[in-house]
């Protein structure tokens, strides 16, 4: 049978949403006409509410989870979930141990086999989000590793590993290697100012470092998905390698900043009340004082050389 070219156009879109349609079927259980739930790749998600977006992978043979919100909105993770999968949540990982990426362990806590985060987590939880009183909001990894973690999952290999201090002193990467796909955390703050205290344990010099090696170890194809964005659709909470640039072109410029102040002789007050600086732009910020805070942090970490 011959057919003309512009059959051949129509047949091709109706076999092609065909087939788009029936790859899409398994999460669109999950995601269908919620907005908080989107489909990125290959049985992958994200789910936005409130704090760090969780990542989230399901295949026939298992269910992964990164990082883990609020009470409430883990709980309403797991009503999208639990549309596609009643499986156990065979792996839970935490990315870092801030509040809005860990709030949500102790109510994810039954379904989870292990929670496993790096090393510095738990301790870091406790320190840092403990509250009087409130100790059984707390919730940590009963699986920590040093600097990698490897484990087959469905159809999926995944590696998540440590460097070195950055947004906290225990951030780890979750990479999918099978999809290409790897969960960020908090190490990239899509546009957004970052959240930084150095009572975290990390450091924005070590920052830099990490995201070069984010920026030579992986491809021009992995998909990242990032903690926060400007907002919370796919084109901000997910991204290349390009973006993981722009995060580390920030610190750097923060850094050159704030040393070109403490050689001028400016205070820390000084340079914690400037507003805004030339060299950046196109940065939101979530809080007030952003730029501030985080130059008030560079102020110190640079000073205690
Ligand atoms: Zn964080």
């Amino acid at each position: 049978m011959r057919i003309s070219r512009k059959q051949f156009i129509k047949t091709s879109a109706l076999i092609g949403g065909g087939l788009l349609l029936q790859s899409n079927k398994l999460l669109s259980a999950v995601s269908s006409g919620d907005e908080r739930f989107k489909t990125i790749r290959n049985n992958f998600g994200v789910f936005t509410e409130k704090g760090g977006t969780i990542g989230y992978y399901i295949d026939d043979n298992a269910l992964v989870v990164i990082d883990t919100q609020f009470p409430d909105t883990a709980q309403h993770l797991m009503e999208g979930i639990r549309k596609q999968t009643s499986r156990s949540i065979d792996i839970l990982f935490n990315t870092h141990h801030h509040g809005d990426h860990t709030s949500g362990n102790p109510y994810l806590k039954q379904f989870a086999k292990d929670i496993v985060a790096h090393e510095n987590v738990p301790a870091l939880q406790r320190k840092r989000n403990m509250k009087p009183g409130e100790e059984d909001k707390i919730v940590v990894a009963n699986v920590t590793f040093k600097d990698s973690f490897t484990a087959d999952a469905g159809k999926e290999k995944i590696k998540a590993f440590h460097l070195q201090p950055a947004h906290t002193g225990g951030d780890s990467v979750i990479h999918f290697e099978n999809a290409n796909i790897a969960h960020l955390g908090d190490l990239v703050f899509n546009r957004v100012f970052p959240w930084f205290s150095l009572d975290d344990e990390g450091s924005f010099v070590s920052w830099v470092e990490y995201l070069k090696k984010l920026e030579s170890g992986f491809d021009n194809d992995t998909l990242f998905i990032f903690g926060h964005g400007q907002g919370m659709d796919l084109a901000h909470v997910t991204g290349k390698k390009a973006d993981i640039a722009v995060m580390r072109e920030y610190l750097e410029t923060i850094l050159t900043f704030t040393e070109k102040q403490i050689k001028a002789g400016k205070s820390e007050e000084e340079v914690a009340s400037i507003k805004e600086i030339p060299q950046v732009k196109d940065r939101k910020a979530n809080w007030d004082n952003a730029l501030g805070i985080n130059l008030r942090e560079a102020y110190k970490e640079l000073k205690r050389k």
